[in-house]
């Protein structure tokens, strides 16, 4: 087969960047697709994080102007990525996160900063650096979505384009008044272009113009197609479903595997689950949690966020740590959320124990000690954490959304009688719903049998890049061959 060229345009990428699952996906596609005889580059934005990787970069374009200063675009190789890095310090040099200020406001200029990705990106695409011409532009969220754009109204035709959504909810809106700075064409400015109620949308730039979207489920695919979960794009999407699908993440199994992981207190692999307990007597001491071995241990890793419906959960603990439960929570987020945890720690000392902050470690051995990992999403586009928690033979309780739906087999009669689950859902998110499914969790916890059966399933489930390297191998192909 033919080898493919990929660019791939992101704000993010593991492990030189990352503020979430976005750049798990971007970081690990790569090395999947590299076994599909596809050679992905990838560019991105030259944050602080990424000047440490310039240092051994060589200059292989120099801009005197992209919104308002000079550019160099820079190749290098690191962490077994081909990377492309956009060096515009007057655009990515400060101190800060990549799209948020030291103030928690979102950077002022965002709307230049990731229109210079976009419009690098195409020109990239078009040739402008040495011999290097991609086959495919494969652009990720809307951080990216305007490369869909600048390929689209370039004179000259252009690389395929694939614009994956990995959360719909962040639309990259800005005040119409960028438009002139953009240097598009003025028919962009419509209902056909990047309009959007108004504004203009860099995700709409990306869902309107690239040759294939997708998305990260299916079943999220579904979702965003309705008016309910659409956040106003439902209605292109619908237009364009043809060209769109839903592809799922897969984790990276080098990084999550219980066998050879120096994070946690006892490795270990499906034959051996009951060296699990190690892991769970460490966990419960780093959440200063009642030695309880007899207890559900129910783990949480989750950005304290709406989205990700732990207030649902907070307002089930007061009947829930009555019961024989224990809870632990890692994550940081939303004030009111880790302000509400760190109330219910002080209420409920020894059953619930919390840890505000980010840190992988301490993820690792919530998978590894953890009987049950809590995924109560009100909506989800893929979700890893549980992907990790079967890998880890933690038993997922997710809620029945997007990736989430997709990815877990549900604790039913039939699927117990037929064997084949892999862990329990629910819905609605309500916590009335999540406080039966933490019931339904603890009866089979109280049937060791069943509850090995279901671990050994989780721990053999597929959850790695392979399927998905596959799929989206097929989909660039495909995507090249109907220009
Ligand atoms: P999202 O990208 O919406 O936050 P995902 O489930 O797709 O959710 O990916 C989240 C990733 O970040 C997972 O790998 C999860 O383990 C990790 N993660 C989230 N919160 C924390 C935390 N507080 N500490 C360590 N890892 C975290």
């Amino acid at each position: 087969m033919a080898r493919l060229r990929v660019l791939s345009v992101a704000s993010e990428v593991f492990p030189i960047v990352k503020t979430g699952g976005l750049a798990d996906v971007t970081g690990a596609l790569p090395h999947a697709l590299a076994r599909e005889s596809i050679d992905v580059s990838t560019l991105l934005p030259g944050y602080p994080a990424v000047r440490e990787v310039a240092r051994a970069a060589t200059e292989v374009l120099a801009l005197d102007e992209l919104f308002g200063g000079p550019a160099r675009v820079l190749a290098a190789n690191s962490a077994g990525l081909d990377l492309f890095i956009l060096d515009a310090p007057h655009l990515y040099d400060r101190f800060g996160g990549p799209y948020v200020g030291p103030d928690g406001n979102d950077w002022p200029d965002n709307a230049f900063r990731f229109a210079a990705l976009g419009r690098v990106g195409a020109l990239i695409g078009s040739g402008a650096v040495g011999s290097y011409r991609p086959d495919v532009i494969h652009a990720h969220d809307w951080q990216a979505g305007m490369v869909c754009a600048y390929v689209h109204y370039a004179p000259q035709r252009g690389p395929a384009t694939i614009l994956t959504i990995h959360n719909l909810a962040f639309a990259g809106r800005f005040a119409a008044s960028v438009m002139p700075a953009l240097g598009l064409p003025s028919q962009a400015y419509s209902v056909e272009g990047i309009e959007y109620y108004g504004d203009v949308s860099y995700l709409k730039a990306g869902l309107q113009f690239a040759d294939r979207i997708t998305t990260v489920s299916p079943t999220y695919a579904l979702e965003i197609m309705t008016p309910e979960s659409g956040m106003g794009f439902d209605g292109l999407l619908r237009a364009r479903a043809d060209r769109f699908s839903g592809i799922l993440n897969g984790i990276d199994a080098d990084v999550w595997d219980p066998v050879h992981d120096s994070f946690i207190s006892a490795t270990y692999d499906a034959a051996q689950v009951a060296k699990r307990s190690a892991n769970a007597a460490a966990l419960r001491r780093r959440f200063a949690l009642d030695e309880r071995p007899d207890a559900l241990l129910v783990g949480i890793v989750s950005r304290l966020s709406w989205q990700k419906g732990l207030d649902l959960l907070l307002d089930a603990l007061p009947v829930l740590v009555g019961r024989n439960l224990q809870f632990a929570v890692l994550g940081a987020g939303d004030p009111a959320l880790e302000a509400g945890f760190t109330a219910a720690v002080a209420a409920h000392r020894g059953r619930i124990g919390v840890y505000i902050g980010y840190d992988e470690a301490v993820a690792h051995l919530m998978q590894a000690g953890s009987d049950v990992v809590l995924v109560p999403s009100r909506f989800e586009p893929c979700g890893l954490t549980q992907l990790c928690a079967l890998r880890y033979g933690a038993i997922p309780v997710v809620s029945r959304v997007g990736g989430l739906a997709d990815t877990i087999i549900d604790a039913n009669e039939m699927a117990l009688a037929a064997g084949v689950a892999t862990g329990i859902q629910f819905a609605p998110p309500t916590s009335a719903a999540l406080e039966a499914a933490i019931n339904r969790a603890a009866q089979l916890f109280a049937q060791p049998a069943v509850w090995q059966r279901m671990q050994r399933n989780a721990m053999a489930a597929d959850v790695s890049w392979d399927r998905s390297g596959t799929q989206y191998a097929r989909l660039y192909r495909d995507a090249l061959a109907s220009r």
